[in-house]
C-alpha cells in the first residue's frame, strides 16, 4: 500500500484515489524568469521519482506540471534585459525544459501555461464573485478569506492570527482596497506602461495563486488525488489554491498533499531572492547530472538538504564535495554494469541460484517507497546489489570462475529496475566513465592523449625491459591521480 505523508491531515497516510487505478497529479512549475536552480532540481527529481513510482506500482498517472509565464518577475527581468517578456518567458521554459531532462526527470503529460488559461480564470473569478467569495475592488478583484470557512486548513492557521499578521504587512493603498488584511489578489489592476492582460475587470494580469486552481482543475477535474510543491508553497499559494478551488466548485480539491524540504545553504533555503544559489546547469559541466540527482536521493525527501561547496583563496568556487560524493556512487553503478557486461558469456552457467541480494532489488526500492518514498533506504538497497554483482563478477572472472544464469539475469533485471524506477544509470557505461575520468584528469593538466602517451612510454620501456623507467612513469601518473590498470587487452586508466 502505497503512504505518503500528506500536510492537510498532518499524517502519512495511504493514498486514495478518486478512480481506482488512476492518479491525478498536479506540481506546481516554475516561473520562468531565469534558470532553475538546485531548490527547483530537487523538487522535481523528488516528484519525478514518486511519478515512477506510482506508475511501476500499476497506476495509470496523468501528471500536470505547470509553467507560470505571467508573473512580475518576468517583466521586471525582461524591462531589464529589454526583451519581449513572452520571448524571455519562452527561452527560459526550453532551458527548463532541456535542464529537467538532463537531470533524467520524465516530461510531465500536460505542461499548461498561465498564458494558455486566462479563459478559465475568468470564469473561476467571475465565479467566485458571483458566489460571494470575492469582490471587485479599484480594478482589483480580492478574495474573501472569512467567506471561506475553513481557510488556513492546510498550514494550520488560525484566521484571527492570520489577520492580525496580515494588517501590519500592508501599505495604506492596499488596506483601502481590501475588506480584510489577509484578503488576497485575484486579479490585479496593472499599472501604466507595463503589460497587461484585457479582463472583465480591466486591464491588468492575474494574481499568483488563482492560475494553479485553475489550471490543475482544467487538466485533472475538480478534485485531484496528489498536489505537490516546495515546502515554502504550503502557506499563502496552497492554502489559497485550496479556498479558490473548493469556493468555486464546491468540491474537495485535493486529497494527498506533499511538499517537500528545501536545498539549504548554511541552515538559509537556497533562493534566487537570497542569491545563494547555483543554477543546475551550471554544475552539469562540473559534474554528471546524474550524481545531482543521486544526490537529491541521498536524503528523505521531507528533510532539508545541505549543499556544501569548497573556495579557493580568491573566493572561486572550487568543488562541491557532497555531489562529487555521490558521482563516486554513480560511477560505481557503472563501474559494477560494466564489469557486469564484461563476463565471458561461456562462463555463464545454466545451474546454481541467485542470492536475495540479486533477486531483491525491486521488491526493496518499491518497499521503501511504498513508506513515503523513502530514496535513502532505496539507494541502501541499491549498494547492497551492487555489491553482490561485484562478488558475483568476482567469483566468474576467478580461474576457472562461473556465473549461474540465474545470478546473471537478476543482476541484469536489477540494472533495469535503476533505471525505470530511480532514474539512475541509464546511459553506456563506457561513455559515461570515460566523460568522468577525462575531466579529472583535465582537472590536473592532463589530456587523455597525453596519458596514452605516457602509457606507449611505459610500454616502450617494458619491452626494452627498462623496468626501472616504466615504474617511474606509473609513479608520476599515480601522483596527478591517475591510475593505470593492465589487463589482457592491454592497459587502460581511470582518475580518481
Ligand atoms: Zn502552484
Amino acid at each position: 500500500m502505497i503512504r505518503f505523508h500528506d500536510t492537510l491531515s498532518g499524517e502519512k497516510k495511504p493514498l486514495s484515489l478518486k478512480v481506482e487505478g488512476e492518479a491525478g497529479v498536479y506540481v506546481c512549475g516554475p516561473t520562468v524568469y531565469d534558470y532553475a536552480h538546485l531548490g527547483h532540481a530537487r523538487c522535481y527529481v523528488v516528484y519525478d521519482v514518486l511519478i515512477r513510482h506510482l506508475r511501476e506500482s500499476g497506476l495509470n498517472v496523468k501528471y500536470v506540471r505547470n509553467i507560470t509565464d505571467i508573473d512580475d518577475k518576468i517583466l521586471k527581468r525582461s524591462a531589464e534585459n529589454g526583451e519581449e517578456p513572452t520571448a524571455l518567458a519562452e527561452r527560459f521554459t526550453a532551458a527548463f525544459q532541456e535542464d529537467m531532462r538532463i537531470l533524467g526527470c520524465a516530461d510531465p503529460d500536460v505542461e499548461p501555461k498561465v498564458s494558455e488559461h486566462l479563459e478559465g480564470i475568468f470564469e473561476m473569478v467571475q465565479t467566485l464573485i458571483d458566489k460571494g467569495h470575492a469582490y471587485e475592488s479599484d480594478g482589483d478583484v480580492y478574495f474573501s478569506v472569512e467567506s471561506c470557512k475553513d481557510y488556513g486548513k492546510l498550514s494550520h492557521r488560525d484566521l484571527e492570527q492570520m489577520l492580525s499578521g496580515a494588517s501590519g504587512r500592508l501599505d495604506e493603498n492596499q488596506t483601502s482596497r481590501k475588506k480584510n488584511a489577509a484578503d488576497f489578489a485575484l486579479w490585479k489592476k496593472g499599472k501604466e506602461g507595463v503589460e497587461g492582460w484585457d479582463s472583465p475587470w480591466g486591464r491588468g494580469r492575474p494574481g499568483w495563486h488563482i492560475e494553479c486552481s485553475v489550471m490543475s482543475t482544467a487538466h485533472l477535474g475538480p478534485t485531484l488525488d496528489l498536489h505537490g510543491g516546495g515546502l515554502d508553497l504550503v502557506f499563502p499559494h496552497h492554502e489559497n489554491e485550496i479556498a479558490q478551488a473548493e469556493c468555486a466548485t464546491g468540491q474537495p480539491f485535493c486529497d494527498h498533499w506533499v511538499h517537500n524540504g528545501f536545498v539549504q545553504v548554511d541552515g538559509e533555503k537556497m533562493a534566487k531572492s537570497v542569491g545563494n544559489f547555483f543554477t543546475a546547469r551550471e554544475l552539469f559541466h562540473r559534474v554528471l547530472p546524474e550524481a545531482i540527482r543521486f544526490f537529491m536521493m541521498t536524503v528523505h525527501y521531507r528533510s532539508p538538504l545541505n549543499l556544501d561547496w569548497t573556495l579557493d583563496d580568491e573566493g572561486n568556487v572550487t568543488g562541491f564535495p557532497q555531489i562529487e560524493e555521490a558521482e563516486k556512487r554513480v560511477e560505481y553503478l557503472y563501474q559494477t554494469r560494466r564489469r557486469l557486461n564484461a563476463v565471458p558469456e561461456k562462463r555463464i552457467i545454466d545451474s546454481g541460484i541467485a542470492p536475495r541480494e540479486l533477486t531483491g532489488l525491486e521488491k526493496g526500492i518499491s518497499e521503501a517507497f511504498d513508506d513515503d518514498l523513502n530514496m535513502p533506504i532505496a539507494v541502501a538497497r541499491v549498494s547492497e546489489f551492487l555489491k553482490a554483482v561485484n562478488e558475483a563478477c568476482d567469483a566468474a572472472m576467478k580461474k576457472k570462475g562461473k556465473l549461474p544464469k540465474a545470478s546473471y539475469e537478476a543482476a541484469l533485471a536489477g540494472f533495469a529496475t535503476i533505471e525505470t524506477r530511480l532514474g539512475l544509470g541509464t546511459a553506456d557505461p563506457e561513455t559515461t566513465l570515460n566523460t568522468v575520468r577525462d575531466r579529472r584528469a583535465a582537472a590536473r593538466g592532463l589530456t587523455p592523449a597525453d596519458v596514452e602517451a605516457q602509457i606507449e612510454a611505459r610500454a616502450n620501456a617494458r619491452a626494452e625491459k627498462n623496468f626501472e623507467q616504466a615504474d617511474e612513469i606509473r609513479k608520476a601518473l599515480s601522483e596527478k591521480g591517475i591510475e593505470l590498470h593492465d589487463g589482457p587487452e592491454g592497459t587502460t586508466w581511470s582518475a580518481v
